[in-house]
C-alpha cells in the first residue's frame, strides 16, 4: 500500500471522527449526550446495532444507558452473555477489544453461550474520563456484512476518550445542577423557617415552630425540644427541660432530662450531633423506645450549647445523614429565634417590673403629698396663727413645687396605665365644642396673664366624635397649655376644629418659639424637652406629649404637627367621627 492510500484513508476517517466529536459537548443533558454519543458511534464504526452502559453510582452495578437496534430485553437476555462478557473485561483491563469470532477467541470461548452464538464482529471500547471508568461502548456486526479492524478500533478507542469526557461534563453538570436546586430548595425552606420564627417572640411557640419543621422536612415520627437550665440558685445543678414535644411522648407535661442522660451527656461533651439505632428507653431522650434517634444541640451564637433538637422514627429508612445535617442548620436559626423571645421575655419582665415600681411609687407619694398641700393651705390661710410676708413666700414656693411634683405623680402612672393597657376609655359620642369650651375657660387666666390671646374656631355643626370626654380634654388642654407655655408674652393662640373625611380634627396653632428641626425628630419622646432657657424657664417634664400621642391612638386618632424656629408651632390631632 502507497503511502498515499493510507493517508485518504486515515483523511477519511479524521474527517468522520472530526464531525462526529464537533457534535459533543453541545448539551449538558446526561441523556441527550448519551444519544449523540451513540449515533456518532453507529456513524463513525458502520456497525449493525450497539450499546452503551455506564456504571450506576449508587450500586456501583452496569447499567444500560443507550441502545440502537437492540432493546433492553434483548441485551439482557441470554443471547447477548457473551456482548455483556466483552463489555465486563473492556471495563476491567480498560483495554480496547475487537474480535471477529467469539467462538475461537480463547478470551471468550469458555462462555457456554458461545455455542450457537451467531458469529458476529465485536468492537468494543471502555470509557474512561478524568482517570475514572465510566462504563463502555459496544458495537457488533454480523460477520457476512463487515468485519472490525484493528483500525476501527482505534477509532473508537479515539471517540470514546472524547465521549467519555463529554459524558463525564454532563454528569457533573446534573449532579451540581441538582447540587444547586437542593441548595436554593432548602435556602427558600430556611426563607419562610425565619420568617415564622421570627414572627413570634413567644418562646414556646419558637420551640413549637421549629419541631414542626424539623418533623415535617425529615418524616421523623416525633420528638422534642429541650433547654438547658440550672434547678439551683448555685447554678450547679443543670438538666435539660423538654419545653415541646410531638409524638410518642404526648403527656403534655414537661419533663426535665438530666444532664448525666447517657445520650445528653454525649452531646454536651463532644458537643456533636448524636445518633442511636435501636434505641432504648435509657437512650431515649423522652423515654420512649424507636428505631432511630437524633439528638442535635442547639448553641447560642454557634457556640455555647444551649439546648437539644431530638427528632425519633420507627422507620428504618427515616432519619439519614442529610436529615441530621439540616436538623444542625435548623438549630442555629431556632437558636436566634430563642434568643430574641428571651431577650422579649426578659424586656417584658423588666417592663413590668418598672411598671409595677412606678405604681407603687406614685401612689405612696400621694398620701404624704395630701398632707404637705393641706398643712401648707392651713397656714396659708392663717388659721394657725399669722404668717410674716417671707413666711407667705415660702408657702407659695413649698405650693408651687407641690404643684410640679403633682404633675410629675400624675404624668407617670398616666404613662404607666397606657403602657400596661391599664387605663380604661369610656368611649362614647359626644360634641368637641363644649370639651374646646372647657378646656379654653380654665387656661383663660393664665393666657390673660401673659398677654396672649386664644381664638377658638370651632364650628357648631360639627359631627360628634366617638371617643372618651375626658381624655380629649385632657389632650386639648395639654396642646393649649403647651401652646401657652412656649409662646411669649402677647403672642396668639388659635384652637381650630374642622371635619376632615370620617374624622374631626383639631389644630392648636401658636406663634411662638417654634421647634428647630433637629428637636423635631425627638419630639413625642418621653422627658425631651429643648435646651433653650426659655423653654427651660417654664415647667415641664416632657412628659405631656408623649402622653398626648399615646391617648389619641389609643382612641383611633392621630397626631402630627408642623413648626418653624422663631415662628409658631401647630399640632394637630385627628379623631373618628361617631359612625352608631
Ligand atoms: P413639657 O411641656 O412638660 O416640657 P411636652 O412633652 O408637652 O413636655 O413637650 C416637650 C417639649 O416639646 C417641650 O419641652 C418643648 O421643648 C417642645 N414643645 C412642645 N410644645 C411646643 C410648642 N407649642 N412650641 C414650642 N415647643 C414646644
Amino acid at each position: 500500500m502507497s503511502e498515499s492510500v493510507i493517508t485518504n484513508i486515515q483523511q477519511a476517517r479524521l474527517a468522520a471522527l472530526y464531525e462526529v466529536s464537533s457534535q459533543l459537548g453541545s448539551s449538558l443533558d446526561l441523556t441527550e449526550v448519551l444519544n449523540q454519543v451513540m449515533d456518532a458511534i453507529i456513524q463513525l464504526t458502520g456497525a449493525e446495532r450497539g450499546f452503551l452502559m455506564l456504571y450506576d453510582e449508587v450500586s456501583g452495578q452496569l447499567r444500560l444507558q443507550a441502545a440502537r437496534n437492540v432493546d433492553k430485553e434483548k441485551i439482557e437476555s441470554h443471547a447477548m452473555q457473551i456482548s455483556r462478557t466483552v463489555v465486563e473485561r473492556a471495563v476491567a483491563t480498560g483495554q480496547g477489544i475487537v474480535t471477529n469470532n467469539a467462538q475461537e477467541d480463547e478470551r471468550f470461548a469458555s462462555q457456554q453461550s458461545v455455542v450457537g452464538y451467531q458469529l458476529r464482529s465485536i468492537m468494543c471500547a471502555p470509557l474512561k474520563a478524568r482517570g475514572r471508568m465510566l462504563g463502555a461502548v459496544y458495537v457488533d456486526n454480523r460477520l457476512f456484512t463487515s468485519v472490525f479492524e484493528a483500525a476501527d478500533l482505534e477509532l473508537l478507542l479515539t471517540f470514546a476518550n472524547q465521549a467519555a469526557i463529554a459524558i463525564e461534563n454532563a454528569r457533573l453538570f446534573t449532579q451540581t445542577d441538582q447540587a444547586l436546586a437542593r441548595t436554593v430548595e432548602e435556602l427558600s425552606v430556611f426563607q419562610r423557617i425565619d420568617q415564622q420564627l421570627n414572627k413570634s417572640l413567644d418562646l414556646n411557640r419558637v420551640l413549637s415552630l421549629a419541631l414542626d419543621w424539623a418533623i415535617s422536612l425529615t418524616k421523623a415520627d416525633g420528638g422534642s425540644i429541650g433547654l438547658l437550665e440550672f434547678l439551683d440558685e448555685d447554678e450547679t445543678k443543670p438538666a435539660l427541660r423538654l419545653l415541646v414535644h410531638s409524638g410518642d411522648q404526648q403527656d403534655g407535661g414537661e419533663r426535665l432530662v438530666p444532664t448525666s442522660h447517657p445520650v445528653l451527656a454525649q452531646v454536651l461533651t463532644n458537643g456533636r450531633p448524636v445518633f442511636t439505632h435501636n434505641v432504648t428507653p435509657e437512650q431515649s431522650i423522652d423515654g420512649t423506645p424507636a428505631y432511630a434517634q437524633q439528638a442535635v444541640p442547639i448553641r447560642r451564637d454557634g457556640d455555647e450549647i444551649i439546648g437539644l433538637i431530638t427528632l425519633e422514627s420507627h422507620d428504618p429508612g427515616a432519619l439519614d445523614e442529610e436529615d441530621m445535617a439540616f436538623v444542625e442548620r435548623l438549630a442555629d436559626r431556632a437558636a436566634v429565634a430563642i434568643k430574641n423571645a428571651r431577650l422579649y421575655e426578659d424586656i417584658a419582665a423588666a417592663n413590668q417590673a418598672k411598671s409595677n415600681f412606678i405604681s407603687v411609687v406614685t401612689h405612696e407619694l400621694r398620701l404624704p403629698m395630701t398632707s404637705i398641700k393641706g398643712y401648707t393651705d392651713l397656714m396659708t390661710s392663717g388659721m394657725v396663727g399669722d404668717l410674716t410676708d417671707q413666711q407667705k413666700q415660702f408657702m407659695d414656693v413649698i405650693r408651687r413645687n407641690l404643684n410640679r411634683m403633682n404633675t410629675l405623680i400624675s404624668d407617670l402612672s398616666d404613662i404607666n396605665r397606657i403602657e400596661s393597657g391599664r387605663m380604661k376609655f369610656e368611649m362614647k359620642p359626644f360634641e368637641l365644642q363644649g370639651i374646646i369650651e372647657d378646656v379654653a375657660d380654665s387656661l383663660q387666666e393664665a393666657i390673660a396673664g401673659r398677654q396672649q390671646t386664644l381664638t377658638l374656631d370651632v364650628p357648631g355643626d360639627l359631627p360628634l366624635i366617638y371617643a372618651d370626654p375626658n381624655r380629649v380634654s385632657q389632650v386639648v388642654g395639654n396642646l393649649v397649655s403647651n401652646a401657652h407655655k412656649y409662646t411669649p408674652d402677647g403672642g396668639a393662640i388659635i384652637v381650630r376644629a374642622g371635619q376632615q373625611d370620617d374624622f374631626v380634627e383639631v389644630a392648636v396653632i401658636d406663634n411662638g418659639m417654634g421647634i428647630s428641626e433637629e428637636d423635631q425628630a425627638k419630639l413625642f419622646t418621653q422627658f425631651f424637652r429643648a435646651e433653650d432657657q426659655e423653654v427651660r424657664q417654664q415647667q415641664g417634664w416632657g412628659l405631656g406629649l408623649s402622653i398626648v400621642k399615646k391617648m389619641v391612638e389609643a382612641q383611633a386618632g392621630e397626631i402630627w404637627f408642623s413648626s418653624a424656629l422663631g415662628q409658631g408651632s401647630t399640632f394637630t390631632f385627628s379623631l373618628p367621627i361617631n359612625k352608631g
